[in-house]
């Protein structure tokens, strides 16, 4: 794989974390805090390594697979059987892979880290410790809201999350937080 970012002057200015191309990367935060717009963000500034908008299994798109409405939650169970088995068949044919989804229930994670284990991928988490009330203007801005109380919920989580995450046995943990929202990822 090409080791050099195109933009060196991106590269510059924000932290880098390296990781394989094995790597299943997962996402995780409350509701709004843009992990769907970071996905998206990181596939088009790594097209040069192959990533391409397949590259992210999003529990919302698995929702929306199985019963038209991605933000249908009675679905979740078949949702999630359909987002860990695209994750496990991604990891079979070695593909980087993204796992978008809020990842804040430490079972959750588990199961995805669980994956990575068993395929021998590398396991990245990625935290994004973004305020409530951030989470919530993001959410009222966009199309789909899902509203304070998920939110204020989702924060909670979020703590747990920070404490738990270094301890559950990751190959890395990232915190992103809302001085830092970038980071530059070297596939190598
Ligand atoms: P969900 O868990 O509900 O899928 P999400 O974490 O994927 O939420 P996004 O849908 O990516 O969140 O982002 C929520 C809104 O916030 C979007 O309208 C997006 O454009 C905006 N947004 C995302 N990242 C940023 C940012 N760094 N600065 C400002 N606005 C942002
Ligand atoms: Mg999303």
């Amino acid at each position: 794989m090409d080791k050099q970012h195109p933009d060196s002057a991106y590269s510059s200015s924000v932290p880098t974390i390296t990781t394989p191309w094995r790597t299943l990367l997962v996402l995780c935060g409350p509701a709004g805090c843009g992990k769907s717009t970071f996905a998206q963000r990181l596939v088009e500034q790594h097209t040069h390594h192959a990533l391409r908008a397949t590259t992210v299994v999003s529990s919302d798109c698995c929702r929306a697979l199985v019963c038209d409405d991605e933000a249908n939650q009675q679905v979740n169970r078949d949702a999630f059987d359909l987002f860990h088995f695209i994750i496990q068949k991604r990891l079979l044919q070695e593909r980087f892979t993204i796992a978008d989804s809020t990842a804040l229930q430490s079972q959750a994670r588990l199961k995805l880290l669980e994956l990575a284990r068993r395929n021998h991928y590398s396991s990245l988490l990625l935290i994004f410790n973004i305020s409530a009330p951030t989470c919530l203007q993001r959410d009222l801005e966009r199309r789909r809201s899902v509203g304070e109380k998920v939110i204020a919920r989702h924060t909670q989580l979020l703590q747990q999350t920070l404490l738990a995450a270094p301890n559950e046995g990751w190959n890395q943990v990232y915190t992103l937080d809302e001085q830092n929202e970038n980071v530059q990822l070297n596939i190598i």
